[in-house]
């Protein structure tokens, strides 16, 4: 990985070289919260937000697209349009790249690739920067703290300056052509140590730091645990909506009201939802919240690492906020410390 350092107060010169090219997507106050939006100027974009209500994943994967349009009467088709403006996505926290790392494991498996993913994927450059952990936050516990190699840009505040890891040569080319690029000195290289040591003390010391939680998951799965957490369940998706690694869809054909003519959608699911394992003949494999909540933690937990090598969730904590009745993978790391694990 290549590291340059720039000025603080050049920020506002690579942002606007970006959109020169690029629509801006980055994070902006709305309220008391933080959204990931798109910007017309710098001053918009706030770079301290503690974490967004909902992640950029949207942008990647829509919350609802159209995958084609058919006509009946015709016999016709429409081959897929996929009109993906060319992004940058601006001000990413680590856990939310690793996020978007996992879904474009799933989306481009060779096996069955997703070109409306990959469309959107290829569109999108990324832009990171380092954050500090807020309450809900334990990105360190699933090995998400750092961003691994999947940005353009990362941007380490590192006093006036920013440390910056460089991922592509694009991006590499835009900075060097707004900002004035210099070499990391050992003095930048110390800063940014200091900086990183700070990061991890920060974290809420209160969320534990449970060893082989895949093997607790499976250990633990009739525990009446699952009858307590999962009971409480609302059914409300909330926890789904707003993960930047939940990424299954439904599929539905509507027709416009003549009947001839409609089209083909894909719209966010979430296996919390009591409909989402219900099969033709109506029977319901997950019927109940708490088989579906503790499919939930498992897949999260456990399910992904077999075939990703790496846990589903990034611990970015926004289910934690999101659920309003305390259901989050933080109650299952606190119900593993309190089995002594
Ligand atoms: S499960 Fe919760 S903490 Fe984990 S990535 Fe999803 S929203 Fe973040
Ligand atoms: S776990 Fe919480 S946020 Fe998720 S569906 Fe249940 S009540 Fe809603």
């Amino acid at each position: 990985m290549l590291y340059r350092v720039i000025d603080r107060d050049e920020l506002p010169s690579l942002v606007a070289a970006f959109m020169e090219r690029y629509e801006v997507i980055a994070p902006v106050q709305r309220g008391s919260k933080y959204v990931f939006a798109a910007v017309d100027s710098f001053d918009d974009i706030v770079l301290d937000y503690p974490t967004t209500i909902a992640s950029p994943k949207k942008y990647l994967m829509p919350a609802k697209e159209t995958l084609f349009e058919f006509n009946a009467e015709e016999n016709a088709v429409t081959d897929y349009t996929c009109e993906v403006p060319a992004r940058v996505l601006f001000g990413v926290h680590a856990c939310d790249i690793n996020g978007m790392l996992n879904l474009n494991s799933v989306f481009t498996d060779p096996r069955y690739p997703d070109p409306y993913f990959q469309a959107r994927n290829d569109a999108t450059l990324i832009v990171g920067i380092g954050c500090t952990p807020s309450e809900f936050c334990f990105c360190n516990l699933m090995d998400s703290e750092e961003a691994r190699p999947s940005y353009d840009l990362f941007l380490t505040d590192i006093g006036e300056k920013y440390l910056v890891s460089i991922g592509s040569v694009v991006a590499a080319n835009i900075l060097e052509g707004a900002c004035t690029v210099r070499e990391a000195t050992d003095a930048d290289r110390i800063a940014f140590r200091a900086v990183t040591r700070a990061r991890q003390k920060a974290f809420n010391q209160d969320i534990p730091d449970v060893q082989e939680i895949p093997m607790l998951m499976d250990a633990f799965h009739e525990d009446p645990f699952w009858e307590e957490l999962g009971g409480r369940c609302l059914s409300c998706n909330a926890c789904a909506n707003v993960c930047p690694t939940c990424y299954c869809f439904d599929i539905r054909d509507t027709l416009d009201p003549g009947g001839a003519t409609g089209r083909r959608e894909r719209v966010w699911d979430a296996c919390t939802s009591p409909q989402f394992a219900m099969v033709a003949g109506g029977h319901n494999f997950r019927p109940t919240p708490v088989e579906r909540v503790r499919h939930r933690m498992y897949h999260k937990l456990n399910g992904f690492l077999a075939t990703h090598d790496r846990s589903l969730c990034v611990g970015c904590g926004r289910c934690a906020l999101a659920c309003k009745v305390d259901i989050s993978p933080i109650e299952v790391l606190k119900f593993f410390e309190r089995k002594g694990a």
